[in-house]
């Protein structure tokens, strides 16, 4: 019976070779849970002293009041982080932040796939579990009108997760990695006692198109978003979306269809209008009776339904004029509302009924734990 370290190494082998990815590329870490988040920690093997290591920084966070929600915590650690160089073009805050490179710009986005928190693995294939990995982030790329570069991944690996396992897996993310022009080019792995917990940090340029900020909106644009919206979960619409690659690209490459503001709807239209609101320093009102509700979704589930991964943004008035253009597209587009002024300096997301009541979709969005 082979020992534990020489079955890990075996897995290590057979995946970097499957990958084609020389084994110099891959690094070892542990990563820390304070309240849903994912930091990284100095570089360590997982060992009995890294888990008293993890335990003892979720008591801290705990301790010191960060007990709060993901997007709190998010700001927290943004506002902390202020010393950041000019290089770094997009700071934390967008959907990818850029740093510029020789004049060039490039950007970035890292997100998380946890078992029993993004996905149920009792219930999905590893295949459709590895193609979300990636094309939740490639969600992100298209949030920003960009372009997908590379790909890198990290995936903490149940201890008895299994050989042939790790190899399906990692083919479904690498097959749809390249699938979008966005090609896996390394990462890290490690085994551990928790549940499969997947990283997927992507790489995007420009190309020509100048990337859509969350803070651009202006008072008066129409609101829009594509696709479908709510019941992603019972739909399984979560697994298999496409992210809106083509459409973002289509629309930002012209000044009169280009969105002023954007984001993929991953947390729910309720707390990702509300980003948008936030960043542009306007207010949204939205009519429940124009949503486009997925398979008879309610008004309550398609703005507080995650995992859409549709766009959400803001235009010119004047560009819904043409609705045969975009329909050439290929994804439906649907005005939802418009950006109007704040009240008392305050940007606000309302939703209207069908009888005139206006709700206020504060804290009506879904969180990911
Ligand atoms: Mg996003």
């Amino acid at each position: 019976m082979l020992g534990r370290h020489k079955k890990k190494n075996l897995c290590y082998n057979k995946l970097l070779s499957a990958l084609s990815i020389p084994k110099l590329f891959w690094r070892k870490s542990i990563y820390l849970y304070p309240s849903g988040i994912i930091l990284t920690a100095p570089k360590t093997l997982w060992s009995p002293q890294a888990s008293r290591h993890v335990q003892k920084q979720q008591d801290k966070f705990i301790d010191e009041g960060y007990n709060m929600r993901e997007f709190e915590l998010l700001n927290h650690i943004y506002r902390s982080n202020n010393q950041l160089p000019d290089s770094v073009t997009i700071a934390p805050g967008d959907d990818m932040a850029a740093i510029t490179i020789n004049d060039s710009q490039v950007l970035t986005a890292v997100d998380q796939l946890i078992d029993q928190v993004h996905v149920n693995l009792k219930t999905t294939s590893l295949k459709k579990v590895g193609r979300k990995a990636v094309t939740r982030n490639l969600s992100d790329i298209a949030a920003m009108a960009a372009k997908p570069l590379a790909a890198l991944a990290t995936a903490a690996l149940p201890r008895d997760f299994g050989q042939d396992r790790c190899d399906e897996l990692f083919a479904a993310m690498r097959d749809t990695a390249s699938s979008y022009d966005c090609p896996l080019i390394g990462g890290d792995m490690s085994i551990w006692d928790g549940p499969l917990h997947l990283t997927v940090t992507v790489l995007a340029i420009p190309d020509g198109i100048e990337p859509v900020r969350r803070s651009g909106g202006k008072v008066g644009d129409v609101i829009c978003v594509t696709g479908k919206l709510g019941k992603s979960y019972p739909t399984g619409h979560h697994l298999d979306f496409q992210p809106r690659l083509k459409i973002a690209r289509a629309l930002a490459n012209y000044p009169a269809t280009r969105p002023h503001c954007m984001i993929d709807l991953s947390d729910g239209l309720a707390r990702d209008l509300g980003h948008l609101c936030e960043m542009s320093n306007v207010s949204a009102v939205i009519d429940a009776d124009k949503l486009p509700c997925r398979d008879h979704a309610t008004w309550q589930q398609a703005v507080g339904d995650g995992e859409d991964y549709e766009l959400l943004f803001a235009m010119d008035h004047a560009a819904i004029g043409s609705p045969g253009g975009w329909d050439a597209l290929g994804v439906a587009i649907t005005v939802i509302g418009k950006m109007v002024a704040c009240e008392n300096n305050t940007p606000a997301a309302i939703l209207r009924l069908n009888d005139g009541s206006m709700i206020d979709l504060k804290d009506r969005g879904w969180e990911h734990h």
